[in-house]
């Protein structure tokens, strides 16, 4: 049994899920600790606008993010910046160690630690990550002013990030591994009618190619007829979809094949008092406004387990 404090419940990551696990525990009068090692709001401080929240058209990634944490905080909740190195689940309190060799305790803890993006895994990708090869439109777009930069990918992010990068560089070409994209209707049309934006359909990256100076181009594979050649360019932006932020899933929490946590409709996941949301869950769809309602589930299913367990002791 640790030592006291034990809080009634930790958050383990602080975008749009674990924000809103804060406000809504806040809410319930739980002792709550909201613990994030970067910038509260996560993925929306690398997204440019955001259009599809309720209640705002449209609203800048960063904008939203500062919204959220300015509401968390205006509730009561504490952030801690620091980085979370292990979890370890225990019969009557969970323990987070941090960075700094530090020990918090937890009745219940939300698992909200996000994802990251996949990578290709081809020559030339790592060794020219910072140098012409990104995964984050917003964050390094700028250095491609007027510049020929490749697009990656044919889900939401590839169309949202291609338009924006339109607005920044000379060209983009998109390249698609399949002959339909996978993002949403509306962004297909805007993609397909930017004159900046030329998809390159049915064809995979093979290899990235540079020089002293960065990246200088690709190599191109058609899946369908095999014939390959070289574009060239001085970006490469990859995204092909998103890798589950799992390392902190203490051992005995279900994940599936993907790595993604698995829960009941409470965002339970097999251990007691240990919850999931948002993009470290496995679910239908990844979305800011999901991720927020599994906050919201979560936590008020912790308000019920601490409760239940306080009235057990
Ligand atoms: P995603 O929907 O999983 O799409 C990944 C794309 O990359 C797919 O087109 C996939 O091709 C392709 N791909 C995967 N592995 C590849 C590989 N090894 N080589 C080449 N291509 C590969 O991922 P996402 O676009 O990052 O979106 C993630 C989630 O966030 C989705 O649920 C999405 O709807 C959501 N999201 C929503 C918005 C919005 O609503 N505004 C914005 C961004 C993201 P296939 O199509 O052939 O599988």
């Amino acid at each position: 049994m640790p030592t006291l404090p034990i809080h009634d419940l930790i958050i383990v990551g602080g975008g749009p899920g674990g924000l809103t696990a804060g406000i809504y525990a806040q809410r319930a009068a739980l002792d709550t600790l909201l613990i994030e090692k970067g910038l509260p709001g996560g993925q929306l401080n690398n997204t440019d606008t955001v259009e599809n929240w309720p209640g705002t058209e449209s609203i800048k990634g960063a904008d939203l993010a500062m919204a959220m944490t300015a509401h968390a905080k205006g509730c009561g909740l504490e952030i801690l910046a620091s980085e979370v190195v292990e979890i370890e689940p225990g019969l009557n309190a969970h323990t987070i160690r941090l960075d700094n060799g530090e020990e918090l305790h937890g009745l219940a803890v939300i698992l909200a630690c996000g994802g990251h993006p996949r990578q290709l895994g081809v020559p030339g990708e790592k060794e020219n990550y910072g140098k012409g090869v990104s995964y984050c439109a917003v964050c390094d777009g700028f250095f491609f002013r007027n510049k020929r930069v490749i697009v990656v990918g044919g889900g939401d992010t590839a169309l949202e990030e291609a338009l924006f990068l339109a607005k920044i560089a000379a060209s983009i070409h998109l390249v698609h591994r399949r002959d339909a994209f996978r993002g949403g209707m509306i962004l297909q049309k805007r993609v397909l009618a930017e004159p900046k934006i030329q998809v390159i359909w049915d064809s995979v990256v093979t290899d990235i190619t540079s020089d002293d100076a960065g990246v200088t181009g690709v190599g191109l594979k058609n899946v369908k007829t095999g014939e390959t050649k070289n574009l060239g360019a001085e970006g490469v932006f990859i995204f092909i979809g998103f890798e589950p932020n799992n390392r902190l899933v203490p051992a005995g929490v279900k994940m599936n094949t993907e790595g993604f946590v698995v829960t009941n409709k409470k965002c339970e996941t097999s251990l007691p008092g240990i919850y999931a949301i948002g993009d470290l869950r496995e679910k239908y769809i990844k979305q800011i406004v999901t991720a927020a309602a599994e906050g919201c589930i979560a936590a008020q299913a912790v308000a019920h387990f601490a409760e239940e367990q306080k009235a057990k002791a």
